[in-house]
């Protein structure tokens, strides 16, 4: 009994899925609707403090069992996310709003993080040297920290929770989540396959709230390390916080990704890619391509960009052909809207207002419309903030090197997409852009697990990123073991050629 079949969200305490005691509850939404679907507990201190207690009592042996049992969890439990990709699609869709195809890629893209983590007995191999002096050779062994912790965001219900676990778990460590209180469904759902497919209790274990969720986090002593996936206001914070507690953190955070649109780009694929990734999702990715940089003539191709995005279907994410669908909540709507406003306000031209879509059927949803601000200056609101909805800011360059210009003055590091068919202007760009991840001819280069996820400046605070092998070292320490054995201590004994005779 956990949500959705429950009108409440459980708490998932040493193995069990556990009711509140809190007064305190948070109510979550169906954004299509602004329907109340169930309601999220703000746990109280006592049952946070049990979370831990579990965490840090299930380490031991977590720690101790073999490294290739912790495998075979992991690779019974990837089997299991696959059979159950369905449902957890539709519960994502119920909750976010995202649609089914979307919400599928949602469960599709952590699915592959946790098949990534059965690869652990290649990853956590430590170094080797043998006689830096006569008879003493040196080794390293990758070891778990201990308990460690995660805090999500709304935007990925299932992905970004599928970051943090199941990296840290097989490495050894038990996990603290707590998810984002809006779409806390999804994380529930992959909590009950995990321990289905043979975690221990206390390995994993979930906890809700907000403000004094995220506190009690930074400041537990028995934490030692956290991944946090957010806002950079909240981002900032944890990682100053965890950090002055002596915690490792990794935040990734938010981003302004640019589109910058060669001439020579091959214009189909270039529109409907930029079509694509900058209103898909309603625009709530992280790796969203919210802004185009039309250089020279591919300014041209602005009303044609128009016509694709008008070409888009809003509707709740659970019917047929439904493009894009609502946005999280009323306020996430107004704020977009207000961005949207000042944008208009502050000098750019609004080509695509979808600022009074209406959706029939779901006249009470948070449905914001492909939106074009076209004409936007660096110095905008529209330009300055994540905007973090279906709006696409496009600005303009005369030449490559001005869009470079523009593209690192942006304080953010996220993610950037190059257009062009030319190879040395894509090289040159992928060379002196200062953003962490890159595509060439790919609108959203979100990389897959074998490498890392490495947005950079005001994207990232941390020294190690999230899955790959940057995942093992955060998730890791090492410990190096300098031995001796000196030869003169070889127990010589005479080789029994005789066939023993037990007993004698
Ligand atoms: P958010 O920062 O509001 O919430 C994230 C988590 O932090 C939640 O669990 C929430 O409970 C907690 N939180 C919120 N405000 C807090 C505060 N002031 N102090 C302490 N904790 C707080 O983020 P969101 O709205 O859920 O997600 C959207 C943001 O996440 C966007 O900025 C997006 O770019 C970013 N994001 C980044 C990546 C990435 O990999 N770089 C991926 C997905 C989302």
């Amino acid at each position: 009994g956990f949500y959705p079949s429950s009108p409440t969200t459980k708490l998932f305490i040493d193995g069990k899925f556990i009711e509140s005691k809190t007064t305190e509850w948070i109510d979550i939404h169906n954004p299509a609707t602004n329907e109340v679907v169930s309601r999220v507990p703000k746990a109280t201190a006592s049952e946070m403090e049990a979370a831990v207690a579990s965490c840090k009592k299930a380490f031991w042996n977590w720690s101790e069992t073999s490294i290739l049992s912790r495998q075979q969890i992991f690779l019974r439990y990837q089997q299991l996310i696959k059979e159950n990709l369905k449902e957890i699609s539709k519960l994502i869709t119920f909750e976010q709003g995202k649609t089914l195809a979307d919400a599928e890629g949602d469960v599709f893209r952590g699915l592959q993080v946790v098949e990534h983590a059965c690869s652990v007995t290649s990853l956590i191999l430590g170094e080797t040297m043998p006689s830096i002096t006569k008879d003493m050779d040196t080794y390293t062994y990758r070891l778990p920290l201990g308990v460690c912790a995660g805090i999500a965001p709304f935007n990925f219900p299932a992905m970004i929770p599928l970051w943090m676990f199941p990296m840290a778990m097989v490495c050894g460590n038990t996990f603290l989540m707590k998810p984002s209180e809006r779409v806390p469904g999804a994380l529930m759902f992959l909590a009950k396959l995990f321990q289905d497919a043979g975690a221990p209790d206390g390995t994993l274990n979930i906890i809700h709230g907000q403000h004094e969720a995220v506190n009690f986090i930074c400041d537990h002593p028995d934490i030692r390390a956290i991944s946090f996936v957010g806002s950079n206001q909240a981002g900032e914070y944890i990682y100053e916080r965890g950090s002055r507690n002596g915690k490792r953190v990794q935040a990734n955070m938010g981003a302004k990704n640019h589109g910058v649109v060669m001439p020579d780009a091959n214009k189909e694929n270039t529109l409907n890619q930029l079509v694509g990734a900058a209103f898909g999702a309603a625009g709530q990715r992280c790796m969203a391509l919210s802004t185009a940089i039309l250089v020279g003539e591919a300014q041209k191709w602005l009303p044609e960009l128009v016509e694709r995005a008008k070409n888009l279907r809003v509707n709740a994410g659970d019917q047929p052909g439904a493009d894009l669908g609502p946005l999280i909540s009323p306020q996430a709507r107004e704020r977009v809207c207000s961005l949207i406003e000042k944008g208009v306000k502050e000098g750019a031209s609004l080509l695509l207002d979808g600022r009074n879509v209406k959706v029939k059927g779901y006249e009470n949803g948070n449905f914001v419309g492909p939106t074009i601000l076209a004409k936007v200056k660096p110095n905008m609101t529209c330009y300055k903030e994540e905007i973090f909805g279906p709006v696409l800011v496009v600005l303009e360059a005369d030449t490559l090197d001005e869009a470079i210009e523009m593209v690192n003055n942006n304080p953010y590091g996220n993610g950037t997409a190059i257009f062009t068919t030319n190879g040395a202007t894509a090289r040159k760009y992928s060379h002196l852009v200062d953003v962490g991840q890159v595509g060439v001819n790919v609108p959203i280069p979100v990389p897959l697990p074998m490498f890392s996820f490495t947005g950079s400046r005001a994207s990232f605070r941390g020294d190690t990123n999230f899955y790959g092998k940057q995942g093992v070292q955060f998730y890791t320490q090492l410990k190096t073991i300098i031995s001796q054995w000196k030869e003169e201590d070889a127990t010589i004994a005479k080789p029994a050629v005789v066939m023993p005779t037990m007993g004698n």
